[in-house]
């Protein structure tokens, strides 16, 4: 039970895997306005960077669930880190039918809708967690320019057009499953690249260490044609955003 290997060689540095900078972490962790003590859970939970800074810096209690037990570990290092480790803790397992045991005052999954097939599945499982007048977070991709053909769509790791929606047509479908959008950080091209470029360096310095290993012409061969691929199509074309949501 793990994730594919690729994704903690792509993200072996990142503390946070999403395209937010700290500082727009920090910054939605202040607009919602947390509460000490409040209760998050936090599905897809990865490095853990959003639960361990926001107990740090507000005083939240809360666990994360994640698939990878590369970075789960990862995660309750940065806890331990940061003195949060009795606030927090870090599951490894599938988020897809996590149900907390407690009713939380947040729940969220960033960065990975997949897990509740979409924003509307990944809505309804976050809010079996969730206590009424609660606070849902997803953290989501959408066309910041309309993908002019099919190369574009594929350039930017979806399959079709219809994998994303424009940022309105985002916010209107929040609205369509009954949800007020009460806050959203947006990601900008530079805190992108903080993501996606950092990604490439994290590779090149692996196949270094790695010359002899299965995946080395895969990750040879995705480093050489990445960045202009990520210049010509991700960089223009996909926006990122994390959405707050109340039930109406
Ligand atoms: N929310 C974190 C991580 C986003 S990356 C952040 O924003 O920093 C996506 C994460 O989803 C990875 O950590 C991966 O291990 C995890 N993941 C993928 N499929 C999963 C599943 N079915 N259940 C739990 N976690 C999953």
């Amino acid at each position: 039970m793990d994730i594919e290997r690729i994704w903690t060689i792509r993200e072996s540095s990142h503390r946070i895997q999403n395209p937010l900078t700290a500082d727009k972490l920090a910054a939605l962790g202040q607009a919602l306005d947390l509460q000490p003590k409040a209760s998050v859970l936090d599905l897809a939970s990865g490095a853990g960077e959003m639960l361990c800074t926001w107990a740090s810096a507000h005083g939240i209690t809360g666990t994360g669930v994640d698939l990878s037990s590369v970075f789960t570990r990862k995660a309750r290092a940065r806890a331990a880190e940061l003195n949060v480790a009795g606030q927090v803790t870090f599951v490894h397992g599938y988020a897809s039918s996590y149900v907390a045991d407690a009713p939380v005052d947040l729940a969220a999954c960033i960065g990975a809708t997949w897990i509740g097939d979409g924003v509307a599945g990944t809505t309804a499982l976050l809010e079996r967690s969730l206590r009424p007048g609660g606070l849902i977070l997803i953290g989501e991709p959408y066309w910041r320019l309309d993908p002019p053909d099919q190369a574009a769509v594929e350039g930017c790791g979806a399959s079709g057009k219809a994998d994303f929606r424009s940022l309105p047509e985002l916010l209107g479908h929040f609205g369509d499953l009954g949800f007020d959008v009460v806050e959203m950080v947006l990601a900008d091209q530079d805190s992108w690249d903080r993501y996606q470029a950092a990604q490439w360096f994290n590779m090149r310095r692996w196949l270094d260490e790695n010359p002899g290993d299965e995946l080395a012409a895969e990750v040879r061969a995705t480093l050489a044609a990445e960045p202009a691929r990520y210049a010509r199509y991700g960089r223009e074309y996909l926006g990122w955003g994390v959405f707050a949501l109340m039930r109406r």
